[in-house]
């Protein structure tokens, strides 16, 4: 199918050249719309002994030349959720791919925050790339391709030897080229850019936060050319994504410079203290009409708990200036299902948003249950489980009128996030849909008990396969810290000692 999109890799076949299918488990429209999977594409084709071709899951077929997977040599898949690896799984078997990796011959590799943990996935993927697959996945896909059960590298998992892997960090020196599809998640002809990567503040429910620390910010200049190029591809609209964009040294000025030009811009979200009165005013040249802000939770115990400390008298305030700035709503992230939350921690939810309601700005709550994250201080978190959350979606819908997550597919989702080789088989089992008594049935099949993988302080077993620079005693010490109330300071303020940058 062809596509009207600006930017991509053209790239001639020759010969000799490994043929790699790189399938995104989601629509064309996600698919364009993820910074990660066009960075792994270009750097792919970069490579003059790799030619690598997309796949999405709305069509059987590449997109640069209408083949299905069968005519490649080698599938790289990008995974970035956790309710995808299903779904890769239902791609990958719609296309008569077998799925355990020793009744086939076409050799997987996958990667992506989702499967950083490789547990799961370890029965069908031959290889994980562990972190952030720049430098290295030129040479994972030749490495797998030419030795698929003996291949080594220090980032990469091999599911074979079962080897320890190392989180690969990248120094953002490379940019992908700025595509533009006439169509993306996000709009028509939308340029996504990636500022920064990582996280100085350490949240503890984060798996970005845990992984990809500390901070890293692109040269201005970089950044630049990004936009220019995106814009002489025929990008009308510019993206920026990451978690602390304000933070930022230069960010702010590129977008006055852009609200200027009328170059319209949109941001994935901001951390409220960013967003002073100079800010709004670029945000009202902009025409910005919504605001997207993560306090997660309102109460004081809980922010000490998940080390956000956002305060909700700020953000009331903040809405009130927003407004005098032609903003007309706020999007609020919130999160429950902690295991010492009380109904107080709920209506403490309703006031902050009631707040920003009677400060003149029209809120819209998402509420989603927490999902224990392995390599973050959550990874003991119990999951709240599907009756509390059904209880509390009523709640939540009717005081909050916020949107809220499918109780079943959390329980999956948790238990895709801290699964092991067992939830492997499980998966196997289960792959076809998200549904819950299927899932369970599958359990019961295996003969496992679910509760293993939801209880407080469960086993860590990825811990063993994959060292992401974080020292565990570090980790357990946060979850002690989240029990006893206390915060962390963030990088910039003091360093903790993490064992990242200081091993
Ligand atoms: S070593 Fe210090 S500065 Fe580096 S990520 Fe860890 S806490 Fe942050």
């Amino acid at each position: 199918m062809k596509y009207r999109e600006q930017g991509f890799p053209e790239k001639e076949i020759h010969d000799g050249q490994i043929r790699v299918a790189h399938v995104y488990p989601g629509t064309y429209r996600e698919a364009m719309a993820s910074i990660g999977y066009i960075t792994i594409f270009s750097r792919m084709n970069e490579d003059d002994e790799i030619v690598a071709h997309r796949f999405t899951t709305d069509s059987p077929f590449s997109i640069e030349e209408g083949l299905p997977l069968k005519a490649y040599d080698v599938i790289v898949a990008s995974v970035h959720f956790d309710l995808q690896i299903p779904l890769l799984l239902r791609y990958l078997h719609m296309q008569r791919i077998s799925l355990r990796k020793e009744e086939r011959d076409l050799p997987l590799l996958v990667g992506g925050p989702a499967v950083w943990n490789p547990l799961p996935v370890s029965r069908v993927a031959d290889a994980v790339f562990i972190g952030e697959g720049e430098d290295g996945i030129a040479e994972a896909i030749k490495g797998i391709y030419t030795d698929k059960k003996g291949y080594k590298h220090y980032n990469v998992f091999n599911t074979w030897l079962k080897n320890r892997a190392r989180f690969a960090r990248h120094d953002l020196s490379y940019r992908p080229p700025a595509v533009v599809a006439e169509e993306s998640a996000y709009g028509k002809r939308a340029v996504y850019i990636e500022p920064s990567r990582g996280c100085n503040f350490g949240c503890r429910f984060c798996l970005i936060g845990w992984t990809k620390r500390p901070r890293r910010d692109r040269k201005l200049s970089q950044i630049l050319e990004w936009i220019l190029e995106g814009t002489e591809n025929g990008g009308e609209k510019i993206f920026f994504y990451g978690s602390d964009l304000l933070g930022h040294p230069h960010l702010k000025k590129v977008l006055e410079v852009l609200a200027r030009l009328e170059i319209p811009f949109a941001l994935s979200s901001m951390r409220f203290d960013r967003i002073d009165d100079e800010f709004l005013e670029i945000l009202r040249t902009n025409k910005t009409r919504t605001i997207t802000v993560a306090p997660e939770v309102a109460s004081v115990q809980l922010k000490a708990f998940i080390n956000k400390n956002i305060p909700n008298d700020g953000l009331i305030e903040l809405a009130r200036r927003a407004k005098k700035y032609g903003i007309k709503r706020m999007k609020l992230y919130f999160l429950f299902g902690f295991p010492n939350e009380t109904e107080k921690d709920f209506i403490a939810l309703k006031e902050l948003r009631d707040g920003i309601e009677k400060a003149g700005l029209m809120p819209a709550p998402s509420v989603n249950p927490v999902i224990p994250k392995p390599f973050t201080p959550f990874q003991w978190l119990p999951f709240a489980g599907v009756d509390y959350i059904q209880k509390w979606n009523k709640w939540i819908a009717k005081n909050l009128r916020g949107d809220t997550m499918n109780p079943k597919r959390a329980w999956i989702q948790a238990i895709l996030s801290v699964g092991d080789e067992g939830v492997g088989n499980v998966l196997l089992r289960a792959f076809h849909d998200l549904n819950y008594s299927h899932w369970r049935k599958a359990f019961e099949d295996e003969g496992i008990d679910p509760e293993k993988y939801t209880k407080a302080e469960r086993e860590t077993p990825w811990m063993d396969y994959v060292d992401t620079g974080v020292n565990e005693k570090f980790l357990w010490k946060e979850w002690e810290k989240a029990q006893n109330g206390e915060f962390t300071p963030p990088c910039h303020e003091r360093c903790s000692l993490c064992g990242v940058c200081f091993p």
